[in-house]
């Protein structure tokens, strides 16, 4: 059998030593490889896997890939809007860069692979909900299209991690575009290294924007560039209901993708004000806030990047508030954007943002579960009949107060609807998501030992526009019961 499956770089350790540091896993004792993402390391570019013993080793960290080196890299950041100098890479290691066919490079990362020189006091490992958490819900994200690092390994390692109770241990590893955080650079800024600052600044720029390396400005450019990649991703998160809830500028990635998945969740009942984690008691990450928090943390990236830009300190601060406040430009027409594909509208009309409004209202009064509302909008909208009309209906608390609403959609909708403009409509529209609730319930079984009800809606969350009636049967929302209000990291 050949062997993999990655061949390792490294040009993170090229940059400044105060950004990183040397570190080995500690080795586990007794890893069991849980899944494996075959269709990822094959788009990295792997060969034919190894054996089931190896990749256990390899995503264990109890065994190195070959070329792997492995490093911790340090960042600082805000955390609920306070500073922590040092923070890091506290239980993860970055193995190496691969680089696909297309010439992109790529961070492969363990998570809950021991203790590191940032743990600080913490026991540098993961639980075993949190890591399957994040293995449904990046891997759901991707498929939805929303930018996200994925998932390319879960092992267990045969070893107790001590929170609440004692749970199993596990380890993920964790593909993404790169690791550097607004933190990494509140790191380089705080510690007034100019040298770091500005190789962690081109390294980015060669890395994930090489369009603004010939602009007059590169580092103003910059700035305009992460900032846009942002106010999309925050946009699509608006879209399919995700709510982050650790938005912490160390858990904003300079990429533009959705990285840390801990306590996030996604809507049920339509409300702006939503929170699940439960250790956000002053509702900062509330859904409704999240561009808003997307722009303070680029306020916070922003103040990094000064002794970079060009003229005075004020022409600098005055440059860089005049493009923080452009965060509207990018987020609004994305957003008018999504709204129409949802809807099913032409996507230019100011009548698409209204709408939706007007629709995020009823949704908010009729306690209507969002996913739920836009898929049966969409089947509706693909069979405008009586039983898809009552169906849509059905899950308001107020049918009433929607009708009238739904009288005008339809009336603009079927003017201008055409099979691309359905098309587009659905893959606005999930069918499943990964409910709370269905997480919860493949975590338990997991931790009882059995994992085929993770395998199962791992199977239908990457699968998320599937109308089968098999995929819908995960479709539903939590009933009163099943509710799942708080999550935990
Ligand atoms: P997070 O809340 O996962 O974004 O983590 C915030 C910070 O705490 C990061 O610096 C993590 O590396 C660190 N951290 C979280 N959990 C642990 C742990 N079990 N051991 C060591 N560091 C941790
Ligand atoms: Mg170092
Ligand atoms: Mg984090």
């Amino acid at each position: 059998m050949e062997l993999i499956v990655l061949t390792f770089e490294a040009s993170y350790t090229r940059l400044p030593e105060m950004l990183w540091s040397t570190c080995q896993p500690t080795p586990v004792k007794a890893p069991k490889l849980i899944a494996f993402n075959a269709a990822l390391a094959a788009r990295l570019g792997g060969g034919e896997p190894p054996d089931e013993a190896t990749l256990a080793g390899w995503f264990s960290g109890n065994q190195l890939p070959p070329g792997a080196a492995p490093v911790a890299l340090a960042y600082a950041g805000h955390q609920f809007g306070n500073f922590v100098p040092q923070l890091g890479d506290g239980r993860a290691v970055l193995l190496g860069e691969v680089v696909d066919p297309q010439g992109q490079r790529f961070d492969v990362q363990l998570k809950g692979s021991g203790r590191t020189p940032y743990s600080r006091g913490g026991d540098g490992r993961a639980p075993l909900g949190p890591v399957l958490r994040e293995y449904l819900v990046s891997e759901a994200m991707a498929a939805m299209g929303v930018p996200t690092t994925r998932a390319l390994a879960a092992v267990t390692t045969g070893e107790g991690v001590v929170r609440q109770f004692v749970e199993p241990g596990a380890v993920l590893t964790r593909v993404a575009a790169s690791h550097v955080r607004v933190g990494t650079f509140q790191f380089a800024a705080l510690h007034q290294d100019h040298a770091a600052l500005k190789a962690l600044a081109d390294h980015i720029i060669e890395r994930h924007y090489p369009e603004v390396a010939g602009a007059e400005s590169p580092y103003l450019a910059l700035f305009e560039a992460v900032l846009k990649r942002q106010a999309r991703l925050i946009a699509k998160w608006m879209g399919v209901g995700f709510i982050h809830g650790v938005m912490n500028t160390d858990n904003m990635s300079i990429a533009g993708e959705t990285i840390d998945y801990g306590p996030c969740a996604f809507m049920e009942a339509f409300d702006p004000q939503k929170v699940y984690s439960s250790i956000d008691e002053g509702r900062r990450y509330a859904f409704s806030n999240q561009p808003v928090i997307a722009q303070w943390n680029l306020a916070r990236f922003a103040e990094c990047l000064l002794p970079l830009l060009d003229g005075d300190q004020e022409t600098r601060v005055e440059q860089a508030t005049a493009a923080l406040r452009r965060f509207n430009d990018t987020f609004d027409p994305a957003w008018a954007r999504i709204s129409a594909d949802k809807l099913g509208l032409a996507e230019e009309s100011e009548q698409a943002a209204q709408m939706m409004a007007a629709l995020e209202a009823q949704m908010q009064q009729g306690r209507m579960d969002m996913t739920a509302t836009f898929d049966a909008l969409t089947r509706y909208a693909q069979t405008a009949n009586e039983e898809n009309r009552d169906a849509l209906l059905a899950l308001t608390e107020k049918p009433d107060a929607l009708a009238p609403w739904l009288d005008e959609w339809q009336r603009v909708q079927v003017a201008g609807q055409d099979e691309a403009r359905k098309q587009a409509m659905r893959q606005a529209n999930p069918v499943v998501i990964p409910r709370n609730h269905r997480v919860a319930e493949v975590i338990e079984s997991a931790i009882e030992g059995d994992f085929a009800p993770f395998y199962q809606l791992l199977e239908v969350v990457t699968h998320p526009f599937d109308e089968s009636r098999e995929a819908r049967q995960w479709a539903a929302p939590a009933s009163d019961r099943e509710q799942v209000l708080r999550t935990f990291c």
